[in-house]
């Protein structure tokens, strides 16, 4: 069974164990102004035997049959995920020692289409960032969903020419496309890459949802044109100002899988962006106040058996 579980990607991957649990890009992110802010050491949530502690703790994703995705978004686990490479001939993983390269093998083939994508269309590549852990679950740091592989963080600055060395992919920050300040892109940094980065995303069927700055939707809605079908999954939030984060519906045949409700039809550039826009609420993307622990008890039944299974082995994966 090890051998059926572990996919030949993952039978590539070199091993790296998750260590320092830096600052998380998403949901937490800080205002990053055009001054490239400090890293910031953000204590992780690992409190006893709390789902952060448990589902950070195990390395590998769970040799176990069944169903992969279990649960919603924000509550569940993945069973088998698959490790996105660290390095695509058009992408590459940033933050690696997160440990937080896998998910749902629907999403693993849609980053490297995508960034395919985007190479067939002469742009960048990506940098890659969160997508999920070896079994999902909550993280200790940042994210309040990412657990059922099916979220991934893309940077919206482009991949470079050059590879980035491993301590540069701990270290490089992530720029805002926004003037400091303000809620407006910075057309210097916001170009024609990061438009066609977002619409080819979200061309995709299988993506549900793109979150992005209410500010980057805004720029969105004026540079789209007559083909607006796609800005109805480009959903405004908080934060957001520095990636997007990228979230493909339930994949099919994964009955454990709980669906959300499908973003409203239209382009979503009028009463909505414009309450964004109007409010205060996207001032508020500083540090999260600190995630609480969260138990097993608030996860699925089956995430218990996912997070307790055993590790595809490292022989098998290796073989
Ligand atoms: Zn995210």
């Amino acid at each position: 069974m090890l051998c059926v579980l572990a996919s030949p990607r993952v039978l590539c991957r070199t091993f790296i164990a998750a260590a320092a649990l830096l600052l998380s890009s998403c949901e937490a992110a800080p205002e990053r102004q055009q001054m490239p802010p400090p890293v910031v050491q953000e204590a992780p949530v690992a409190v006893g035997d709390s789902a952060q502690a448990q589902f950070s703790a195990v390395k590998w994703p769970a040799a176990i049959s069944g169903p992969s995705v279990i649960g919603t978004y924000a509550r569940g686990c993945l069973a088998r995920a698959e490790a996105l490479p660290l390095d695509g001939p058009h992408w590459e993983v940033m933050r690696t020692s997160r440990n937080r390269y896998w998910g749902h093998p629907t999403l693993v083939s849609f980053i490297e289409r995508l960034a395919e994508r985007q190479s067939k269309s002469g742009l960048p590549g990506l940098l890659v960032g969160d997508l999920g852990q070896p079994r999902g679950g909550p993280s200790p740091t940042g994210h309040a969903s990412h657990q059922i592989g099916l979220d991934a963080d893309i940077w919206l600055m482009p991949m470079p020419s050059r590879r980035y060395a491993d301590t540069e992919r701990e270290t490089t920050p992530a720029p805002s496309m926004l003037k400091p300040g303000t809620i407006e892109v910075d057309r210097k940094l916001f170009t024609r890459v990061q438009i066609e980065l977002i619409k080819h995303a979200a061309q995709f069927t299988e993506v549900e949802r793109i979150f992005v700055n209410p500010g980057i939707k805004k720029a969105l809605c004026r540079s789209a044109g007559r083909d607006r079908a796609w800005l109805s999954k480009i959903r405004p939030w908080r934060g957001h100002d520095d990636h997007i984060h990228v979230r493909l519906r339930c994949p099919a045949g994964e009955t454990m899988c709980k669906a959300q409700t499908p973003p409203p039809s239209g382009d979503g550039c009028g009463a909505e962006l414009t309450s964004w826009l109007t409010s205060t609420d996207w001032r508020k993307p500083g540090p999260e106040p600190r995630m609480e622990p969260i138990p097993m008890s608030a996860l699925p039944a089956t995430c218990t058996q996912v997070v307790r299974a055993p590790s595809v082995s490292q022989t098998a994966v290796n073989r």
